[in-house]
């Protein structure tokens, strides 16, 4: 038996019934919702004012029932009707981000994955004792700008979708930067990025093992980031500047990428040490996340951010990735959140799954 993340009474609101499926109707919530489908697992949308019109666009992956909300802070106050519902609470980017992770770390209603490990993924002091423990290689870490010997990029606290990010191609191009807030300076490591879509699960007794369970790999993509992605047919950062445009890093979409099977193993051996830290840390984390991370020249893997839940990348594998696809043909990381709650509930384990 793996580890409990929740008390029973937490989970009463499961007993005896097939639990419904719910998420905020944004980021993933079409994938989530066709896999739980798929599994024949009941749905139930939570939108902020009237549903979107373009769930009538996707029959496959509309929800079967609405929770129409005001506005995200009043989902508190709808808990006791979505325990009515059975629901089990999927966690994406947009939902913790738009209620708040600390509002959405109490909600009282189950949820798929450990909700301890907002806490750590959501402050960056925090999830670098996270990574650096467990042994993961990430951008070297500048405490004072003097330090500085090659070139940056600068960070502000919080700083969500890479806006307002400065880049500095050496110590005296910083001389530019004019902080409006706390910031980190973090080594620029020059190489591709790829963002890795692994799953854990407690449960499964196969495969590659971590911890009591095993690590999957669904798929990887990399996403396009607005201005910034653009910036080599203008040639350099300065031109942008020059035209009075300041690169951003604002995600627009995401794009399909596959990794040399030989660099296989290296992301393999940090997305398990960074499974079995967090299992010392904090009791494990379940489900999906993202490993965010550059290949250098050399072959370095630098981590410089993971998502412990499911990310928007994933939406490009609705119908299975060329990793997925080795796993279970046409297996999209929504469709496996469900196979784990179904499991989950057929051995009288849910506990180990749900928070
Ligand atoms: P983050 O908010 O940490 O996810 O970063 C947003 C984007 O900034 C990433 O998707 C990368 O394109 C870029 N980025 C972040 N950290 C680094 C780094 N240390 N070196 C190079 N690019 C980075």
């Amino acid at each position: 038996m793996g580890i409990a993340l929740s008390d029973k009474a937490r989970l009463r609101s499961l007993e005896g019934r097939t639990p419904t499926v719910a998420t905020l109707c944004s980021h993933s919530s079409l994938q989530i919702f066709h896999g739980a489908r798929a599994e024949g697992l009941p749905t139930m949308g939570i939108s902020v004012g009237p549903p979107a019109r373009f769930y009538e666009a996707f029959p496959l992956a509309r929800p079967d029932q609405f929770l129409t909300v005001e506005k995200v802070s009043a989902l508190p106050h709808e808990q006791a009707r979505l325990r009515d519902a059975g629901a089990i609470l999927i966690p994406h980017g947009s939902f913790v981000e738009y209620l708040g992770p600390k509002a959405f770390q109490e909600l009282d209603v189950p949820v798929f994955g450990n909700r301890a490990v907002i806490g750590w993924e959501s402050d960056r002091e925090k999830e670098r004792v996270w990574l650096e423990s467990a042994g993961v290689p990430m951008p070297k870490r500048y405490v004072d700008a003097s330090e500085v010997d090659g070139p940056v990029i600068l960070k502000y606290y919080g700083a969500k979708g890479g806006k307002g990010f400065f880049l500095a191609k050496n110590r005296e191009a910083l001389a530019d930067f004019t902080p409006t807030g706390p910031y980190v300076i973090q080594e620029y490591v020059l190489g591709t990025r790829y963002y890795i879509h692994f799953f854990y699960s407690p449960l499964s007794d196969r495969g590659y093992r971590v911890g009591h369970g095993s690590l999957e790999l669904l798929g990887m993509d990399r996403r396009d980031e607005a201005n910034i992605d653009e910036l080599y047919k203008l040639g350099a950062q300065e031109e942008l500047l020059k035209a009075g445009i300041r690169p951003t890093f604002v995600v627009t979409g995401n794009v399909p990428v596959v990794l040399r099977e030989s660099l296989l193993p290296k992301v393999f051996d940090v997305g398990a040490r960074i499974v079995e830290r967090s299992i010392e840390l904090f009791g494990g984390m379940v489900g999906p996340f993202c490993v965010e991370g550059i290949m250098t020249e050399n072959l370095d893997f630098k981590v410089f951010e993971i998502s412990t839940r499911i990310v928007a990348g994933t939406n490009l594998f609705i119908n299975g990735s060329p990793y997925s696809d080795l796993l279970q043909p046409g297996l999209s990381t929504g469709r496996r959140i469900a196979m784990e709650i179904k499991r989950a509930q057929a051995e009288g384990r849910l506990s180990e799954v749900l928070s």
